[in-house]
């Protein structure tokens, strides 16, 4: 059933006497008795609705903690790479052959913490390079210069721009798409244009990022996957 913000599974059964709801991966399964109409099936769901609603809102805010394992996946760039722990003398992390390959003590025994650790610093230098190359790129582009670029932690925010001009970015935005990124890139620098988000400014957004409401609405239904150090 699609008439609502969600998508509905409906299976009619003869073995149920009454309805039952199950909300599992972001989707909505009704088991209903047979002789339900429709009708009574549309009026059941929109009475659930507000609990619905709760509910797939509290599950997709909650991605399962990472355990830092082999086999566990992990974005960059918008692609998902495969983690693979390998035993060796010198702790270290590399992108090879498609897959995260961690290198890891073999008395460390759980290695959780210091792979999580290696993921980061890995991270981190990879967003300062490819952040910085791509500001200084779409600010010759635009015909502005930031006063300082620079990559930290932020909670919840991706990027900000002082009316100095110095840049800051998230370091967890190089997990999503790159054609992202060009928009996170873009936002901030036209703030140096442009110091708020008046209807002017979106002008300046869109000139270089003409799909910018896409690339908003992306980040708004993808920011819990962005978190690459939670767990
Ligand atoms: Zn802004």
């Amino acid at each position: 059933m699609d008439a609502f913000p969600f998508h509905v599974t409906v299976i009619r059964t003869s073995r149920k006497r009454s309805a039952s709801i199950r909300l599992a991966d972001g989707k909505v399964t009704l088991r209903v008795p047979d002789t339900l109409s429709d009708k009574q099936i549309k009026d059941l769901i929109l009475k659930k609705m507000r609990w619905i609603k709760q509910k797939l809102k509290t599950l997709s805010a909650r991605p399962t903690p990472k355990q830092y394992a082999s086999g566990e996946r992990f974005a960059y760039l918008g692609k998902q790479y495969t983690l693979k722990r390998i035993n060796g003398p010198v702790p270290s992390i590399k992108l090879t052959h498609g897959c995260f390959e961690a290198t890891v003590r073999e008395s460390a025994g759980n290695s959780k913490a210091i792979i999580r650790s290696l993921l980061i610093d890995w991270y981190q230098s990879h967003a300062e390079k490819y952040l910085i190359d791509k500001t200084q790129r779409f600010a010759k582009q635009i015909g502005v210069t930031p006063h300082s670029i620079t990559v930290k932690h932020y909670k919840s925010r991706w990027g900000s721009c002082s009316v100095h001009g110095d840049i800051a970015y998230n370091w967890q935005i190089i997990l999503a798409p790159h054609w992202i990124v060009d928009y996170v890139v873009v936002h901030e620098l036209c703030h140096i244009l442009e110091h708020n988000h008046s209807s002017h400014y979106w002008k300046h957004v869109e000139r270089y990022s003409p799909n910018w409401r896409e690339c908003r609405q992306w980040l708004t239904n993808n920011s819990n996957n962005l978190d690459a150090v939670n767990g």
